[in-house]
């Protein structure tokens, strides 16, 4: 009785710190898409008001009290009750173990890091930033030695993103994608088959652009009622709550690929949180589980359901009339061909299939090197060249197209580029697992019915939040743990087959 008094009382607590949240989450959506450029000293004055309020809240001596009273009141291990605790537990150990004198000093110079990396590339000087990015390193490594970790420092900041991951293990499944992904990447380009992109690049009017991308994502199940689709630069979804997920894409007029399938990824981020158990509104069990779970469903929609010949040879005659009469004389198998091009690139977010990976092995060993001390960020540059020569084989002739492209390092995200790789593997793995409890999944996405997966999606991912750390979720989903083999299984199969690679090369 007298616990689940606490109980109630606790709830009631924390659905104030996440109303806090998804508040400061409105304020952030409206800063990046409508607010006026004059609005930006003010907005960031409310969001820090909104922040410390939420923190002192989350860390409140009542919030303490109320946690350690239900953790030894015994709940039932297995409950969802014992889980919400565990997750604000979770949340108040984080903010209270970094001193406020941190925190403050990480906020500073997140902005001032990010000024000085927009200035570097607008210089195309990384020498503009050198200095910046260092200070950050040494705020990190304190910010990783005052959360605590057993084995490694880096393990405090991975964590904060993909719960319960460790370097250890990232860097032995990092390894195996190293070792095949650029053979697998070398043999494509000795291959003599050339896939031509040409049919994406015909000039696509944004207007008609804006209204396919919007039948698309109501077609795969995502829902207007709770949810919007708008314009930015840089697509994005953020979710104000179980109700109301919105999501943003970009439209470029010279190549159609860049909103079909950034919309159907950020679509897969939303679906998941649309998709979340409606009991866990406002509780600590309202999010994912961990960012490379929530890759994991973006990735999912984008290349598995969205560049498979399965679901072209259903939708292609939409796209065809909706862009008329542009692919009229493109046929399926040209198109097919054309959003799956494999091309090493200098550029992360223009990677295909086969090289993503490797965009992200090499900014998990760079910022392991960083953090440790093995590299200092003055020979970031030259790491990062010689990388991306032996890993992909081209290098970059400015760090523009280098090391400045990414916005992550300069506020601060380190431990976040794992995920990115981490989301492939378990999109191949939770996929695999849908088809083999749907009947005839493929069927169904060819004939444009996409409820057979979003139903075994909400079921077995979706609807828990973060009830399961990652390893756990993906478990009972699969039944198996983390592995790269179904990942580096279908890369070969997809692309051994539309680059014709021999089989005796391709191990099949
Ligand atoms: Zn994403």
């Amino acid at each position: 009785m007298q616990a689940q008094r606490k109980y109630e009382e606790f709830l009631a607590e924390a659905a104030v710190i996440n109303d806090l949240g998804k508040a400061a989450a409105l304020l952030s959506w409206d800063q990046d898409t409508y607010m006026p450029e004059g609005g930006s000293q003010g907005r960031g004055h409310q969001m820090a008001t909104l922040d410390s309020i939420r923190h002192a809240r989350l860390t409140s001596a009542r919030m303490a009290d109320l946690l350690s009273a239900l953790e030894a009141a015994e709940l039932p291990a297995d409950g969802v009750e014992a889980a919400t605790v565990r997750e604000a537990r979770r949340a108040y150990e984080r903010a209270t173990r970094l001193p406020s004198r941190l925190v403050e000093e990480l906020a500073r110079q997140s902005s001032s890091a990010r000024l000085a990396w927009v200035r570097a590339r607008e210089a195309d000087d990384f020498g503009l930033f050198e200095p910046e990015l260092a200070r950050m390193v040494e705020l990190k490594r304190e910010e990783a030695d005052a959360v605590g970790f057993e084995t490694e420092r880096y393990d405090a900041l991975l964590d904060e993103y993909e719960p319960g991951a460790t370097v250890a293990e990232v860097r032995r499944i990092f390894g195996r994608l190293r070792e095949e992904q650029v053979a697998l990447l070398a043999e494509i380009g000795d291959s003599s088959v050339k896939l031509s992109d040409a049919p994406l690049l015909l000039g696509f009017p944004p207007a008609e652009q804006a209204a396919y991308v919007a039948s698309l994502a109501a077609a795969v199940g995502y829902d207007f009622g709770r949810g919007r689709l708008d314009e930015t630069i840089h697509p994005f979804a953020e979710s104000m709550g179980l109700n109301d997920v919105r999501i943003t894409t970009r439209y470029d007029h010279g190549n159609l690929a860049t909103a079909l399938f950034g919309t159907l990824h950020e679509v897969g981020h939303a679906l998941y949180e649309q998709g979340i158990d409606p009991a866990f509104s406002r509780t600590p069990l309202a999010h994912a589980a961990g960012l490379g779970v929530h890759e994991s469903q973006s990735r999912l929609w984008e290349n598995l359901v969205g560049r498979s010949l399965a679901f072209w040879q259903g939708s292609y005659p939409k796209l065809q009339s909706a862009f008329e009469p542009r692919l009229r004389d493109v046929p399926l198998a040209a198109f097919h061909q054309a959003i799956n091009v494999a091309r090493p690139s200098l550029v992360r977010i223009e990677a295909d299939e086969v090289s993503y990976n490797l965009h992200i092995l090499v900014r998990f060993e760079l910022e392991t090197a960083l953090l440790d001390g093995d590299l200092a960020v003055k020979d970031l540059p030259a790491a990062w060249n010689d990388r991306y020569r032996d890993y992909l084989g081209v290098v970059p002739t400015s760090d523009l197209q280098g090391c400045l492209q990414d916005i992550h390092w300069s506020v601060g995200l380190f431990g976040y580029f794992p995920t990115y790789a981490l989301g492939n593997l378990m999109s191949v793995q939770l996929f695999e697992a849908a088809e083999r409890h749907v009947g005839d999944l493929e069927g169904a996405i060819r004939a444009g019915d996409f409820a057979p997966l979003l139903s075994w999606l909400r079921k077995n991912v979706h609807r828990h939040g973060n009830r399961y750390s990652p390893a756990e979720l993906l478990e009972r989903a699969t039944g198996a743990r983390l592995d790269a083999g179904p990942y580096l299984d279908y890369l070969r199969a997809k692309f051994g087959g539309l680059y014709q690679l021999s089989p005796a090369r391709t191990g099949a």
